[in-house]
């Protein structure tokens, strides 16, 4: 089955800083999911913890939205068949040193927490991150 999804990706700091956004871009659209937006933004820590308020409890939480706000990011919806999977698996796995061969991570990925994207993980998350991101 498939279906045709929007979902949100972000290019990260660490990414942006490398100038990478473009590589990333390219093999989005190679992957056959359309760039719909894009735009490249920096952050508010107080955005950065409203963004990623599900792992409030986490250990990493405080980092976690320090590093988003550290610099610019470029946030796009893309679309495509299955899009909220299909970039997830471009993504590859969280830690860059458990991410197959040629994702993202692997490629670019410094660690994980600077693992370069971030990608909505269900349709009811990547509706709130749209919005998030792209009021309109
Ligand atoms: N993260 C971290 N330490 C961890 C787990 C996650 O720094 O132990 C960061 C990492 O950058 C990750 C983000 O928190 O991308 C969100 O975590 P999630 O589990 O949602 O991973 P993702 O959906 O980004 O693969
Ligand atoms: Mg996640």
């Amino acid at each position: 089955m498939s279906s045709v999804e929007q979902t949100l990706s972000i290019i990260k700091p660490d990414a942006v800083e490398r100038n990478l956004a473009d590589k990333i871009q390219k093999k989005f659209i190679q992957e056959k999911l359309k760039i719909l937006k894009t735009k490249k933004i920096q952050i508010s820590k107080e955005e950065a913890s409203e963004f990623y308020k599900v792992h409030q409890t986490k250990p990493f939480f405080e980092r976690l939205c320090s590093y988003l706000s550290s610099g610019p990011i470029v946030v796009m919806v893309l679309e495509g068949n299955n899009a909220i999977a299909e970039n997830r698996r471009i993504m590859g796995a969280t830690d860059p040193n458990n991410a197959e061969e040629g994702t993202l991570r692997k490629l670019y990925g410094i660690s994980i927490d600077k693992n370069s994207v971030h990608g909505s993980d269900s349709v009811e998350n990547a509706k709130k991150e749209i919005s998030f991101f792209f009021k309109d």
